[in-house]
């Protein structure tokens, strides 16, 4: 595995001299090695002719070859690494570049304003992983199945937990489990690594069933405190279509007394059009013995208003990529608000993930969403952080609007 981030060699693409600079500063500050630097698209392209580049970080306008033509020929030399965009452009224009990169082949990491957000600029640097095809041509040690499977059984993988709290009131509700591979010397490993190795190499339902005793040993814990908390797991698709998943999480809750309805399963609208009919059988029977069932990245997928009609889903999960900053945007903002007055017509709670700042959260609490999620009320922690997290959010966190 080569995910260190001194091991990483990025490259920054900017005509701006000092906007460069900061960029590079930014990036060494976060604990990458300095990056490679280009004033134009000529000069980007020379270079990942002659070294290697992992992640490259692209302005959009500048003079000569623009960020454009550099995506174009970078994706006709075969380029694989992961790519930012960095641009004070309008969000539309961006958008468009980022599906003109799809297109292309290449590999967005996602969109990082000027002047860059520190918080942003590590996650997105964080979420890059070398594909498949890349590892196999040597570039790197994989992580393998058998990695995989040794750190299961070491209980490496471990729920992290992000709270949900209510948006009317700011009271805390409950949590989603986010899986964490805690690997002895890289350190934390985030999900998108991970998960879907898991998903191709049959690790999926022990590493979820896994994560769930876990998840259920917590909730245990935090109902004796408070008996308001819930507890949201991610379902992966391919436990909807084969394994028997589904029907062990019922042996798990009965083994522990605890009762489904605190537990929400989240599903992302991809995962159910797999095999529709097959995903509406687990669903409906999970549903029927009380299980929550929470819609996930609502919004990013193929579902339609029939099929949201046909299952029986519990809870509308908007993405985060409407969420963020929507007061800000006339666009996400009407797609948000008509996606609330469409869940709050069928009955569903809505959540809203991905809440970032104070005017993302007054924005949806005006619109009377449910339940808000996102690094403005808490990052995912580990379990024994939360405490120390309640504490500060109800002396911190919003106050309740009359
Ligand atoms: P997701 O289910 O959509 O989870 C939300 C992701 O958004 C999490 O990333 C979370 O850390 C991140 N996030 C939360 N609040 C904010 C925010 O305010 N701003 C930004 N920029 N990001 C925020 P994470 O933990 O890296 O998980 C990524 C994805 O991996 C999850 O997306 C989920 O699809 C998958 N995943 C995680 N754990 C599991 C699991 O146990 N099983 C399965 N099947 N998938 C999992
Ligand atoms: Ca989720
Ligand atoms: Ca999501």
């Amino acid at each position: 595995m080569n995910n260190l981030p001194s091991d990483i060699s990025l490259l920054v693409v900017e005509d701006n001299a000092f906007q460069r600079k900061v960029l590079m500063h930014q990036i060494q500050a976060l604990g990458y090695r300095v990056p490679l630097e280009a004033a134009d698209g000529e000069a980007a392209l020379a270079l990942c002719q002659q070294q290697q580049v992992d992640i490259l970080l692209c302005d959009l306008r500048m003079p000569g070859m623009d960020g454009m033509a550099l995506l174009r020929r970078l994706s006709l030399n075969g380029f694989r690494g992961g790519i930012i965009l960095v641009s004070a452009l309008e969000e539309d224009v961006v958008e468009a570049v980022r599906r003109m990169s799809d297109a292309y082949g290449l590999r967005v990491l996602g969109r990082l304003d000027k002047p860059a957000s520190l918080g942003r600029l590590a996650e997105l640097l964080a979420s890059w992983a070398p594909d498949d095809s890349r590892q196999q041509a040597g570039t790197g040690p994989l992580i393998e199945a058998a990695d995989l499977a040794r750190a299961l059984a070491l209980g490496e993988i471990v729920p992290w937990y992000q709270p949900k709290v209510s948006l009317a009131t700011g009271e805390w509700l409950g949590v989603e489990a986010l899986a964490r591979w805690q690997h002895p010397t890289l350190g934390i490993i985030a999900p998108a690594r991970f998960i879907p190795l898991a998903e191709e190499s049959g690790l999926i339902d022990p590493l979820t069933e896994h994560l769930i005793e876990q998840g259920l040993r917590d909730l245990e814990g935090w109902l004796a405190a408070s008996s308001t908390i819930r507890l949201s797991m991610n379902l992966s698709s391919v436990s909807l279509v084969e394994g028997d998943l589904c029907d062990r999480l019922l042996a798990l809750c009965e083994s522990r007394g605890i009762a489904p309805e605190l537990i929400t399963l989240e599903v992302t609208e991809s995962a159910f059009v797999k095999d529709l009919g097959q995903s509406l059988e687990r669903l409906s029977r999970l549903r029927m013995h009380g299980f929550g069932l929470s819609i996930d990245d609502f919004g990013t997928g193929y579902s339609s208003m029939q099929q949201l009609n046909q299952l029986p889903f519990t809870e509308l999960k908007l993405d985060r990529s409407f969420v963020d900053r929507c007061h800000e945007d006339p666009v996400r903002l009407a797609i948000i608000e008509s996606t609330l007055i469409l869940a709050h017509k069928i009955g569903l709670k809505s959540v809203a993930e991905g809440v970032e700042d104070e005017g993302t959260w007054d924005q949806l609490a005006r619109l009377g969403c449910d339940e808000c999620q996102g690094y403005y009320v808490g990052h995912p922690m580990p379990r024994d952080q939360l405490a120390l997290w309640h504490s500060r959010w109800r002396a911190t966190g919003p106050v309740p609007r009359a």
